[in-house]
């Protein structure tokens, strides 16, 4: 495993990019491992815009994913959330994730996190020559996906963490057949999809109608 080696006077910063629609257990764990490992002083939780892979597809309100975010990662004092992707126009890619972060961050040396089914879709990526050189990319491990570093990368890690089969696909499946989601996301989480009614089509209320 390539550790790269503590740089003096820079902040290491984990950047975990997701739709987070819902956040769950498996993003908190991969986090929080990366973290552990890498000896990260902060990790940076990142919801995106409309994702491009995801275009077509329904995701919920930004808002209410930005929120449940700030939600699951509140009590962890190095987990942070930014709204960079959110509050930017169009759909979201990483390498404008990494230059706004690396931007607003000048003092930070980034370390992007993924899963391994989003590892082998890094060469498909907007910019993916630049995006070698903005961070260090570890892709950690996620139960039904194999975990290969792309070629012709540098700059990469691989990580095995605590296999968590949760995806919020799933998530969403559940809470829409009405079955629980407790254990799977934090608890807060839990609570606010079931206040906000997210995930069954009739109850869907949005936080700015309020
Ligand atoms: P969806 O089913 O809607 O795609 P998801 O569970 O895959 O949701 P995302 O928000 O798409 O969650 O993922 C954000 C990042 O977290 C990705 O890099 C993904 O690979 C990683 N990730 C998600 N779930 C896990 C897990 N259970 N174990 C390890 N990594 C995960
Ligand atoms: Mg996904």
């Amino acid at each position: 495993l390539h550790i790269p080696p503590r740089q003096p006077g820079k902040t290491r910063l984990g950047v975990m990019g997701g739709t987070f629609d819902p956040i769950h257990h498996g993003h908190l764990v991969a986090a929080s491992e990366v973290a552990s490992v890498f000896d990260l002083d902060e990790v940076v939780f990142v919801p995106t815009g409309q994702p491009w892979q995801k275009a077509g597809k329904q995701v919920s309100d930004a808002e209410h994913r930005y929120l449940m975010t700030v939600v699951a990662t509140a009590s962890n004092p190095r987990f942070t959330v930014s709204r960079v992707d959110i509050d930017r126009e169009g759909p979201t890619y990483t390498i404008d994730t990494l230059r706004d972060l690396s931007r607003l961050r000048p003092d930070a040396e980034l370390f992007f996190i993924t899963g391994a089914d989003v590892m082998g879709e890094i060469l498909t990526w907007k910019g993916t020559d630049e995006l070698w050189g903005l961070a260090h990319f570890v892709g950690v491990t996620r139960p039904g996906h194999e975990l290969t570093a792309p070629v012709g990368s540098s700059s990469v890690s691989l990580l095995n963490v605590p296999a968590m089969a949760i995806s919020s696909t799933d998530c969403r499946a559940r809470v829409e057949e009405g079955s629980p989601v407790w254990y799977l996301v934090p608890d807060g989480v839990v609570q606010y999809i079931n206040k906000y009614g997210l995930y069954v089509q009739e109850k869907h209320t949005s936080t700015t109608s309020l």
